[in-house]
């Protein structure tokens, strides 16, 4: 049984995320979907919010795709959360050049902590590449319509947290 880990903050889940969620689908057997706590970032959702957000868009997933996928909340390394949850694979989405640096130097470090655990870059769909959750939210916070990069589940949930 193959068990890859896509890790994320998901503040919130976004119509680029559950892409590259379904992508992933397709390489394992299960997925582990870590919500990471990241207080660091100042989250507009807490972790309870995300993790219920993240299961409830990936539940029909799981079913089409057959692969098991569990949601996993972790605030240790990322290299000690897949072996708490079996993983051997580390799945990432790859948006723009912007992301390249900052992922080549985790490869780079997580690779000298475990060797043995190898991470696989996917890229979403062309109209999901530029979705991420930071301008979701800023653009829900000054009135503007983000019906096009989250389900409407979320939506509701951020015009709710964004005030009219
Ligand atoms: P964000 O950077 O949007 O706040 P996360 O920290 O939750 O999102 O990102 C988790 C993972 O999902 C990262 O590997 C990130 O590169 C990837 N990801 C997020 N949005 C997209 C997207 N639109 N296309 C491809 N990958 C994405």
């Amino acid at each position: 049984m193959r068990t890859g880990l896509y890790p994320g903050t998901f503040d919130p889940i976004t119509l680029g995320h559950i892409d590259i969620i379904r992508r992933s689908c397709a390489l394992v057997d299960r997925l582990v979907i870590g919500v990471a706590i990241n207080r660091d970032k100042g989250p507009m959702f807490s972790l309870e919010e995300r993790v219920a957000m993240v299961q409830a868009e990936v539940a029909g997933l799981a079913e089409q795709s057959g692969t098991i996928i569990d949601v996993h909340p972790f605030e240790n390394l990322l290299i000690d959360c897949a072996h708490d949850v079996g993983a051997t694979i580390l799945l990432r989405g790859l948006r723009a050049v912007a992301d390249f640096e900052y992922e080549y130097q985790m490869v780079g470090m997580n690779r000298q902590m475990d060797a043995s655990i190898e991470t696989v870059f996917l890229m979403a769909d062309v109209k999901y590449q530029p979705i991420a959750s930071k301008l979701v939210k800023e653009i829900a916070r000054l009135g503007g319509d983000v019906s096009k990069f989250v389900t409407p589940p979320v939506l509701a949930a951020l015009r709710d947290r964004s005030g009219p």
